[in-house]
């Protein structure tokens, strides 16, 4: 029997993997979502289709590793173990394979600062990590050189990953992060995209942290 605390959380999981599917950020069993819990963190099952998911379903794993006996995580549970140990302000993990993000890591390009909204992910671009075989170690420290002062970044030939302080809101992180993706194609489609320099950035990402933060 799961906490009624756990059976939530692995709840906002489930519905956060279903709206991903559902608004075309990802498809299939592709991608996965974890939270951090107790003294480690909820993460989705390998290769399960996230209409079948329950709540006793999600795994929950400790950050050396270890899992509950007759469970099997996400392929990915080192990425999203290494933002636990190495992000103290990530709650929330988000690997996905969006059409716009996957196109653009298979170039192998970052996302520059074509436009101010890069600053979402906490810098003036959103880079592109090496490529590294899906569900490796390799995988994840290309992802950690990738996500040094930043909140998400694209994995070559292969998608997204971002984190945040909740479920719902690293989901929106994604869904930001794909819309850049899609934004920086159609202009690169179009020519050589203007990109803001290092002082119109930086005033963004400064006006970034009051962004959103209603008066009390
Ligand atoms: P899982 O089904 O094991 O979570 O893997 C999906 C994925 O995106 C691998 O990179
Ligand atoms: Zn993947």
């Amino acid at each position: 029997m799961i906490s009624a605390d756990r059976t939530a959380l692995a709840q906002s999981i489930i519905d956060a993997c279903l709206r991903m599917n559902r608004e075309n950020l990802n498809q299939g069993t592709s991608g996965n979502i974890s939270a951090r819990f107790e003294n480690g963190f909820l993460i989705t099952p390998s290769g399960t289709p996230y209409d079948l998911l329950t709540p006793d379903g999600i795994v929950f794993m400790t950050l050396d590793g270890a899992v509950e006996t007759g469970m099997k995580p996400s392929s990915e549970w080192r990425m999203h173990r290494d933002i636990y140990a190495e992000h103290r302000d990530a709650k929330a993990v988000v690997h996905a394979h969006p059409p716009y993000c996957t196109a653009l890591s298979s170039l192998r390009v970052s996302i520059p600062a074509f436009h101010y909204m890069v600053a979402i992910a906490g810098g003036d671009d959103i880079r592109c990590a090496d490529y590294a075989t899906f569900g490796t170690a390799d995988l994840s420290d290309e992802m950690s050189r990738a996500l040094e002062g930043r909140k998400a970044c694209l994995l070559a030939n292969h998608g997204l990953i971002c984190f945040d302080d909740t479920v719902a809101s690293a989901l929106a992180l994604a869904v930001e992060v794909e819309a850049l993706a899609h934004q920086y194609t159609v202009a690169r489609r179009m020519g050589e995209p203007v990109l803001l320099n290092e002082i119109q950035m930086a005033e963004a990402i400064t006006k970034f942290k009051d962004y959103r933060k209603q008066q009390s």
